[in-house]
């Protein structure tokens, strides 16, 4: 009885520690993972919106992200065949359509098609700079 009391007091404290320092870890790690693909993908592919070409500087570089083109966050090939940057309107705009596709909601490609015409991500990006 003594020994189970003894052992229960020693794995509690140390799974409290274990714990907190799994999770610093973890965060700490997610962290480095979300910053470092980011920041190697800006330092492979150019400034550049990959879809509607907007061009990016160091002043608006916030409103540039990174696309994964398999929409696997786990899969960052060194080499950054997988990133895609897109600007956050086109980037949107790309998840939509994934899930659209996944959801089977467009059979017809005609509608994929227009709305890449009536999409202005120009005039979004004017409208979010003026208001920051
Ligand atoms: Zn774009
Ligand atoms: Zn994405």
């Amino acid at each position: 009885m003594d020994n189970s009391e003894k052992n229960q007091a020693a794995r509690k404290k140390l799974t409290r520690e274990e714990m907190n320092a799994i999770v610093a870890k973890a965060k700490r790690s997610q962290e480095d993972k979300i910053k470092g693909y980011r920041e190697k993908s800006l330092s492979i592919h150019p400034w550049i919106c990959a879809r509607c070409g907007m061009e990016f500087t160091l002043k608006n570089l916030h409103l540039l992200t990174v696309h994964h083109r398999d929409h696997d966050h786990d899969n960052n090939p060194a080499d950054g065949s997988n990133w895609e940057n897109l600007c956050v309107y086109c980037h949107d705009n790309e998840h939509r359509r994934y899930t659209d596709h996944l959801q089977g909601e467009m059979p017809d490609s005609g509608a994929a098609k227009s709305e890449s015409v009536t999409h202005r991500p120009f005039a979004a990006l004017a409208d979010l700079l003026k208001k920051k």
